[in-house]
């Protein structure tokens, strides 16, 4: 199924402060410096800066946007990020304005991003007609789903790579240790006689190593945290609640790195992380 037609007529910045404003949660003045467009030679990827830790935050995005599910996605993933950054208490000591772990502002950053396959976000606030939506609903369930099962199984194998790299930095079969983990754990086979250091075009292994159990972590503490804001605080989808977005200022961006992610988690959801929410949401 196409998801991207979804998005083909329309205007994602403006969908991105739409998904924003409707949790009450300001991010005009990122999108005002941000560099969302490509053009040529710019980096091809995406990703959220804040720069200097004085108050108001200069916090940007970077992003080469086009009208599909991927880069809608990535915009509302990216927000988060900033959405975190901005609002972190500045009266917080500096070393502590900050955000509490990478895998917290993941979670937000996933837990918004998922919207852009949420056939209730789909048809509340892009727009999508029902009738669209119709045949695609149970696809979009599926899809997310599936997107996150594998994701696990990929994470996995940047985890066990990266460990084997740090380990023995010098060790000469690199090339072997990847593709044994990708087919052990992805089930992906190697082609026949390869022996590249395919690993080195993964961008993370060079300038952000040592990150991807972070996005798993983003993964679980997303869904734990997304069924409690719908369970207890706003009982509607959380993504037409300004409560939603106080609560968020309250329980996560504003303490920063006041506590560490286990805290923030409890604060947050007033359990310790718990993988079941996870399981379960796969079912
Ligand atoms: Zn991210």
């Amino acid at each position: 199924m196409d998801v991207d037609r979804f998005f083909r007529d329309k205007d994602l910045e403006a969908l991105t402060l739409k998904a924003y404003d409707n949790m009450g949660l300001e991010i005009r003045d990122v999108l005002a410096k941000s560099d969302l467009h490509e053009r040529k030679g710019k980096i091809q990827h995406a990703f959220c800066l804040g720069i200097g830790r004085k108050y108001p935050y200069d916090v940007r995005v970077l992003a080469n946007v086009q009208p599909d599910s991927y880069w809608m996605d990535t915009m509302l993933h990216e927000f988060g990020h900033a959405a975190y950054d901005k609002h972190i208490n500045p009266r917080l000591p500096y070393l502590l304005r900050s955000i509490a772990h990478t895998c917290t502002t993941e979670a937000i950053a996933l837990m918004m991003g998922s919207l852009a396959d949420d056939p209730a976000w789909l048809s509340a606030v892009a727009g999508v007609p029902e009738a669209d939506l119709r045949e695609g609903r149970e696809y979009l369930l599926w899809r997310d789903r599936a997107d996150r099962l594998v994701f696990v199984r990929w994470a996995l194998v940047m985890f066990h790579f990266e460990r084997a790299l740090y380990a023995d930095p010098d060790r000469e079969d690199l090339n072997k240790v990847w593709w044994d983990l990708v087919e052990r754990l992805q089930l992906v086979r190697r082609p026949p006689g390869r022996d590249e250091p395919d690993w080195a075009a993964k961008i993370h292994v060079a300038v952000a190593p040592v990150y991807y159990h972070n996005y798993v972590l983003g993964h679980l503490t997303a869904v734990q945290l997304r069924r409690y804001l719908e369970t207890y605080i706003t009982q509607g989808p959380f993504f037409m609640s300004e409560v939603a977005g106080r609560y968020l200022l309250e329980a996560v961006f504003g303490p920063g790195a006041r506590d560490d992610w286990r805290t923030t988690v409890i604060r947050a959801t007033r359990e310790a992380l718990n993988p079941d929410y996870f399981v379960k949401s796969l079912h």
